[in-house]
Formats: structure tokens, C-alpha cells, sequence
């Protein structure tokens, strides 16, 4: 099957976005059936957001195990929260 250049309309920004041909193959490939709800930049943007909300500098992370060290029950609970990767 054949797939075409296709234009979206990026529901963060309103910008329209190429959705190519190449993509829409990957995407197929994955078995993702829906078409991406966001242009490039906002997708970047959304995964830089995301990164920047685990712990970040050294000293949290230092408090974080003191913490732990006192209660173990604490720790898994840190962990399943996804503040302890
Ligand atoms: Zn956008």
C-alpha cells in the first residue's frame, strides 16, 4: 500500500504539519491507528517537559535516599511514583 504526504492540523499550536509518507509507513509498521495530534516541535517540546520533571540535580536525589533509608516502605512507595528510577 502506498501512502501519501498528508497535512494535519496540530492541535497545540493550530500549526499544520506534515504527516509524510515515511511516517505514516512507521506508523502503520507499529500498528498505531491514531495519526499524531501534534506537529514535531510540539512533540519535542511535550518529551523536554517530561524529562525536566525527574528529580534533576544531584542533592534531591541525595535527600531522596536519606529518605528511603528511613522507612523501606517509604522507598517503594518513592519508587512506584517514579520519583526513585
Ligand atoms: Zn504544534
Amino acid at each position: 500500500m502506498a501512502f501519501e504526504d498528508k497535512t494535519l492540523v496540530c492541535k497545540e499550536c493550530g500549526k499544520e504539519f506534515t504527516f509524510t509518507a515515511g511516517e505514516q509507513e512507521f506508523y502503520a509498521e507499529k500498528g498505531f491507528e491514531n495519526e499524531p495530534a501534534r506537529c514535531r516541535d510540539c512533540r519535542d517540546k511535550r518529551r523536554a517537559q517530561t524529562a525536566a520533571r525527574r528529580p534533576r540535580c544531584p542533592s534531591s536525589r541525595r535527600m531522596t535516599v536519606r529518605f528511603i533509608a528511613v522507612t523501606a516502605s517509604t522507598s517503594i512507595a518513592l519508587r512506584r511514583k517514579g520519583i526513585f528510577a
